[in-house]
């Protein structure tokens, strides 16, 4: 690791202090915990590259997410990464070399989800303490096979596979192994008394209880602990919740009995909603009152989370004695080089995360992880796309970007970095598009964060050009006669209305009829108001809760089963429905709206087609958004005025070419900036799997 530049503000240089774990040592506290990243041995390449790039951004460790140590913990068809035999080292030893290359750790989480796994692959009975399901598997996920008790037996073969994966995990090149006794897998599952109603010595008391947890520790110490620091991963939310004995809670408990066998603590939540929670309704460092007392009980190094962007927080957590290693897992996604920027006293050069969950949605979705704030987090390898390094303008082309939302600010961004003159012309007086409106509606003020990074970077370049109450039409942009032109005017929400087909039908265009744009535009709905969403995401949840907050009277109605429904892909929804009963919105789920008097709005279930009458004075729709590509379209029309004028491409970009979420809009804007002047492959680079030998069978033991 680099020493510290003399630029790093003193205060911060703790943060750059090594850590010793176990027989290694951590260069820095700057510590990327496991997390999901949707990349597996199927695509051992992107999967280096993604974790290497963190590396190469200061990050002193750099974790896998969850690999499995056996066929009985089988994810699919989620993504799930293995280390099952020998078959899978190679493939790990990728990452590990890339990793090492930068001078940082490279740790494994090692995993075995017990009865959180469906095994829907392998089908293998899954395996847990006393049969009882994980609640979030079944409610959740719609799983149909209830786990078996395991026998003694059983526990000694899980045991023993996870001392063979610790091993591999050597041979691989992994300095840290884990431990995994958290968010509901198979450890977590021996602690906790609703999953655990064993009568023998692995269940009762809670002496009992980390008998399991403890046994994993010594054989992985057993296997490995002479090269490798053990962590232990746990999540202490609901042990902290239970009364103990002879100490403040549970979690009290198990951390003291535990205490110095781990080599590393590393601490979290319970379930995906509280643990990677979205910045709408937690704010950063949420965990402390769940985590706070560990170092007191343990002499070990402890890390944890909290969505920390702040260099301020980091160092206070580490002062007050909470934590050791400044976890991230987001943090390390928006922004790779995080560390490095404050080592080199450009702290406020961050690419600070927004919290939109949009990268736990990738790997609900099964894919390698995307990020609204780094286009680039993904493609490293595929791509070749470095997040702070960008080829050099391939011309003297000047670019002129329609319109300064997520994809234009992005678009002039990249093209300014590589070195062309930009120009950003918007028509309204601030900057930021969709945003301008959408951060002041509640708890989406961090999002800000889109805008802000980007237009800071931007008003700081000189080959830069930033017009605000600049609207454009053909004949402007013709007249500017710049060669590349990016239209990124965005899209407008409609009055569409939605049939039990699934697809829109008609338009409600009546008094008293509004959209996201209007309410963005000023316009005051009077109340009883309903928000009639089939969007299905944030915004029309957040709009009826808007409302709600200014005193109107509010009822949200949507063809969908939950409000908001694709927010369970954000780990929001519980707490949209939260928020929603808090403020009083009545909230009829499979719903359609089928008309409006003015007075009435005439509801019908979508199955049974019961219909409801709702007394609504004004009704706002949130549901087909179509992109704003009018003047894309006329200068397509006026194509042949083009090389007079100077230009050689027009090209729509972001919400202009297909309506999305703001990570859409982003990604566009860089792919626009990335290509220009770039030779285009017109094919799909695809990785393949590494494997020892050609095709064939092989058994696990
Ligand atoms: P995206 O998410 O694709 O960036 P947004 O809707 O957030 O799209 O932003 C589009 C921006 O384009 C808005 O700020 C809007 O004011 C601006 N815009 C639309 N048409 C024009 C135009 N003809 N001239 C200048 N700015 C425009
Ligand atoms: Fe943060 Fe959103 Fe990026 Fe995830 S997708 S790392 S929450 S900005």
């Amino acid at each position: 690791m680099a020493a510290i530049p003399a630029e790093c503000k003193p205060g911060y240089a703790i943060l750059f202090e090594p850590v010793t774990i176990g027989p290694v040592t951590a260069p820095n506290r700057f510590y990327q915990v496991p997390h999901a990243s949707g990349m597996t041995e199927a695509n051992p390449r992107v999967r280096a590259a993604f974790r290497a790039m963190k590396a190469e951004g200061g990050w002193g460790v750099i974790s896998t997410g969850a690999v499995s140590i056996h066929p009985s913990s089988d994810d699919s068809p989620l993504p799930f990464a293995r280390l099952w035999d020998e078959h899978d080292v190679r493939s790990h030893a990728l990452t590990t070399e890339a990793v090492h290359a930068h001078g940082a750790l490279a740790a494994v989480e090692l995993w075995h989800g017990g009865a959180s796994v469906m095994n829907r692959t392998s089908r293998i009975p899954p395996y847990a303490p006393s049969g009882v399901p994980w609640a979030a598997t079944h409610v959740g996920f719609m799983g149909q096979l209830r786990p078996r008790v395991m026998t003694r037996e059983d526990i000694g073969d899980v045991l023993r596979w996870q001392a063979e994966a610790a091993k591999r995990a050597r041979q691989a090149g992994f300095d840290i192994v884990y431990v995994y006794a958290g968010m509901g897998y198979l450890g977590y599952e021996f602690l906790l008394p609703e999953y655990n109603l064993r009568t023998d010595e692995y269940g009762g008391s809670v002496a009992n209880r980390v008998r399991f947890v403890r046994e994993m520790l010594e054989v992985t110490k057993e296997a490995v602990g002479d090269t490798c620091g053990v962590a232990l991963r746990i999540s202490l939310e609901e042990l902290r919740e239970k009364p103990s004995d002879h100490y403040p809670s549970q979690a009290h408990e198990v951390v003291a009995l535990l205490a110095d066998v781990p080599d590393l603590w590393d601490v979290k939540m319970d379930s995906s909603p509280t643990d990677c929670g979205a910045s709408r309704f937690r704010p950063e460092g949420a965990h402390e009152p769940v985590i706070d007392f560990v170092k007191q009980v343990t002499r070990k190094p402890v890390v944890g989370v909290g969505r920390f962007t702040s260099p301020d927080t980091m160092v206070s957590q580490i002062r007050r004695g909470v934590l050791d290693l400044i976890g991230g897992a987001r943090a390390s996604i928006a922004d790779p080089f995080l560390p490095n920027k404050i080592r080199e006293g450009r702290e406020d050069e961050i690419r600070e995360c927004i919290g939109c969950n949009l990268c736990i949605s990738s790997w609900h979705d099964g894919v390698p992880v995307r990020c609204t704030q780094n286009a680039t987090a993904g493609e490293e390898w595929r791509k070749g796309w470095h997040p702070e390094r960008f080829a050099p303008a391939g011309s003297s082309d000047r670019v002129l970007i329609v319109g300064g939302g997520p994809a234009g600010l992005e678009a002039a961004l990249i093209a300014a970095r590589r070195g062309y003159e930009v120009t950003v012309a918007d028509r309204r007086s601030e900057f930021g598009g969709r945003l301008v409106f959408e951060t002041s509606l509640p708890g989406l003020s961090t999002w800000g964060r889109v805008r802000d990074y980007r237009l800071y970077a931007l008003q700081r370049m000189p080959n830069v050009n930033l017009y605000a109450e600049s609207e454009l039409g053909v004949d402007d942009v013709l007249e500017l006669g710049a060669e590349r032109v990016a239209i990124a005017t965005g899209a407008r929400w409609t009055k569409s209305l939605y049939s039990s087909l699934e697809i829109p039908v008609g338009v409600l265009d009546a008094p008293h009829v509004y959209t996201p744009d209007d309410l963005a535009a000023g316009a005051a709905p009077p109340g009883p108001v309903l928000v009639y969403d089939f969007d299905n995401y944030y915004l029309g949840g957040v709009i009826a809760e808007h409302l709600a907050r200014q005193g109107l009277s509010v009822s949200y109605a949507t063809p969908a089963g939950h409000a908001s429904a694709w927010t369970i892909m954000t780990n929001e929804l519980p707490y949209v429905h939260q928020a929603l009963e808090r403020h009083g919105v009545a909230v009829r789920t499979m719903s359609l709206l089928t008309g409006f008097d003015g007075s009435i709005a005439r509801l019908e279930h979508i199955f049974t087609r019961a219909p409801c009458n709702v007394a609504v004075q004004s009704i706002v729709i949130v549901g087909l958004r179509l992109p704003e590509d009018r003047l894309f379209h006329e200068l397509e029309r006026r194509r042949s005025d083009w090389a007079d004028a100077g230009v050689r491409s027009v090209t729509r970009i972001g919400d202009a070419l297909a309506a999305g979420a703001i990570v859409h809009a982003v990604y566009s804007g860089h792919e626009f900036a990335r290509s220009l002047d770039e030779p285009q492959s017109g094919g799909y680079l695809r990785d393949l799997p590494i494997a020892d030998r050609g095709p064939g069978a092989a058994y696990v033991e």
